[in-house]
């Protein structure tokens, strides 16, 4: 305990190496990094958070034309990057080498990207909701790393954190893994509320790393919705842009 202390204690005053480029500051992302990958103001759409062409950013962005044609399930989404070079190696970092420091990182930038996107706090979601891993992922890897996010960002945003607000009733293949067309069946009612009271009438903060197709976001904010909740807005770390899907 005391050496765990002690290393917490030695970590915060050295100077760490930042996580992009390795430059050495005082945080794990170097200002110049930071500027280039996370405060370039992408315009996304405000409800599935895919590129929109630049506009003068004094204009409130309209949904793109595939929200306006047909509306998600979810009501808004928040991305802090693109999913591509270099970002998406830090996404793999947490997910396959146990980075689990990259979590709170990236619940900072998320929690910019949240004050970023303007809704003020009355706006704000009254409880966040990890996407749920299934339990023989969970057993696999360890940790759920939409909770590790989901933890920080809470604090960060003053929202209260429900681990198990949604659970997985079945293991599904991992989206990525799956092909296009298949990706909805392996989803369908993948998930289940086990307390509706939670849900109903309520603002409901979905929080994931990356967001790929959108089926996976679509079909949890479907059955938060089927159990009554009133709005559902996604945070995601990285939103990978549509061409790659
Ligand atoms: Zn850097
Ligand atoms: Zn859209």
């Amino acid at each position: 305990m005391a050496a765990a202390l002690a290393h917490g204690l030695l970590a915060a005053l050295l100077p760490c190496n930042c996580v992009l480029c390795g430059a050495s500051g005082p945080g794990l992302l170097c200002a110049g990094c930071h500027q280039q990958f996370f405060s370039a103001a992408t315009l996304r759409c405000p409800v599935c958070a895919n590129p929109l062409p630049p506009a003068p950013q004094t204009v409130q962005a309209l949904p793109c034309g595939r929200c306006q044609a047909e509306r998600p399930a979810f009501d808004a989404t928040v991305a802090a990057a693109g999913y591509a070079l270099p970002v998406d190696r830090l996404v793999l970092q947490l997910k396959f080498a146990r980075q689990l420091a990259l979590a709170r990182l990236f619940a900072g930038l998320l929690a910019d990207a949240v004050q970023r996107a303007g809704s003020d706090s009355a706006q704000r979601p009254a409880l966040l909701c990890p996407v749920p891993l299934g339990l023989q992922r969970l057993s696999e890897r360890g940790f759920n790393q939409a909770l590790e996010i989901a933890r920080p960002l809470g604090k960060a945003l003053g929202i209260a954190v429900h681990a198990k607000l949604a659970v997985r009733v079945r293991d599904t293949l991992a989206q990525s893994s799956t092909p296009h067309g298949a990706r909805h069946a392996n989803i369908a009612q993948a998930f289940a509320i086990p307390d509706r009271v939670l849900v109903e009438g309520r603002h409901i903060g979905v929080v994931d790393d990356v967001m790929s197709s959108g089926q996976t976001l679509q079909e949890l904010a479907a059955t938060l919705k089927r159990h009554g909740a009133a709005r559902v807005t996604n945070y995601v770390f990285a939103r990978t842009p549509p061409n790659t899907n």
